[in-house]
């Protein structure tokens, strides 16, 4: 009988898992947790739990799914969801990520600005995602801690990057690594606007990159595909946060790569054989935030479109494009007709990926 995996959320990631699935005859179901309903699932003792969300709410089908023996990394997703359990983490394993403290009933922002400068970020304990739970502190404009954030909130400092860099692995049940080339992400307004892998120039921060993934990883004896997403300051990386999940940086290895992300996940948890991907082509992914599908979009001869079928809402990630850049003049065309075609909040990271090929 073919192996079932259930996953904890019904989103995109869970979609894309299941179609990962398929050409391994792996079962992969996603699970529906936040519509309240009666219904138990027929969990079978050999059955595989894994989740596209680090947090989900408690309900009887949850518990059903995550009291089951073989929820890989059970014990991770709530200490990663909790920035302040992950960020202590980090400390713990001597992890570079940006200087940090718990906010609460006796932070004030006189010592917070002392300590960290101007501008402080205030970002929510739980329930973030992007950019959304974030409160910047300036000292310039007097600004207060929100009171409802005390006790639920971390401060962190403001990282001048020099721009924002990826690192997606997994580890496998006999505790090896392996790694995807480090992407280069830019975000705006908190979301991930698009990515680029692999690079050349990011080669020399990989072995640092890895290590930093290997070790948090191994510490937490993880299982599976993990995300880890940096600050990038001169030839130093700071973590920014982990996600123990398949990503949305890691998108692009489903055009790029001859295992994507979401089959490394699936293989891992499976215990099937794991290495390193092989990398076919280089590539850009564009995410489709908050706009209406557009079927121009697929007479772009070198691009993949990923459509999430959810309702468009403004600010909402409701699809992706995986253009291929094996053919330099080919990326340029494709990228100057999606200038034409995307709204304004488009024209500054299309302009970007142009910019990077250029110094290519
Ligand atoms: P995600 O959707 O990736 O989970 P998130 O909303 O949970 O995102 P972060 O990844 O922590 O939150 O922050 C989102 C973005 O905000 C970062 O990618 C970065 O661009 C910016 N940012 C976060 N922390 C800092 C910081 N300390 N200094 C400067 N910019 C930051
Ligand atoms: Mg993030």
């Amino acid at each position: 009988m073919n192996k079932r995996i259930w996953v904890l959320g019904d989103g995109q990631l869970g979609a894309m898992l299941a179609h990962a699935g398929k050409p391994l005859a792996l079962d992969v179901r996603p699970v529906d947790i936040m519509t309240p309903t009666d219904e138990q699932l027929p969990l079978a003792p050999q059955d595989i739990i894994t989740a596209e969300r680090e947090q989900w709410p408690e309900s009887a089908l949850s518990l059903q799914l995550s009291t089951h023996p073989h929820f890989i990394n059970g014990p991770v997703f709530g200490r990663l969801a909790d920035r302040f359990t992950q960020k202590s983490l980090l400390d713990e394993l001597q992890v570079a990520t940006a200087p940090w403290e718990a906010v609460d009933n006796h932070s004030n922002t006189e010592t917070l600005h002392q300590r960290y400068g101007e501008r402080v970020l205030l970002k929510r304990r739980t329930g973030g995602y992007d950019g959304k739970g974030q409160h910047w502190l300036k000292q310039a404009e007097n600004s207060v801690i929100p009171t409802d954030w005390r006790n639920h909130a971390i401060a962190e400092q403001a990282i001048d990057f020099d721009e924002e860099v990826s690192l997606v692995g997994a580890r496998g049940q006999d505790g090896q690594c392996h790694f995807y080339p480090l992407t280069l992400n830019l975000h705006q307004d908190g979301i991930l606007m698009a990515s680029i892998a692999p690079l050349s120039r990011l080669q020399p921060l990989q072995a640092q990159a890895e290590k930093m993934l290997s070790t948090i990883m191994q510490g937490l004896e993880y299982v599976g595909v993990m995300a880890m997403e940096c600050f990038r300051l001169g030839d130093k990386l700071l973590v920014n946060e982990l996600a123990p999940r398949v990503h949305n940086s890691g998108h692009w290895t489903q055009a790029g790569c001859h295992i994507d992300q979401f089959q490394l996940h699936l293989r891992a948890l499976c215990n099937l054989p794991l290495h390193r991907p092989q990398v076919n082509f280089q590539c850009v992914m564009v995410n489709l935030i908050g706009i209406d599908k557009d079927d121009r979009w697929l007479s772009l001869p070198n691009a993949e479109l990923f459509w999430y079928n959810k309702e468009v809402r403004p600010g909402r990630k409701v699809g992706h494009l995986n253009l291929s850049a094996h053919n330099l003049q080919q990326l340029t065309d494709s990228i100057q007709q999606l200038q034409h075609w995307m709204p304004m909040q488009y024209q500054a990271p299309l302009a970007w990926i142009l910019a990077e090929f250029a110094h290519a």
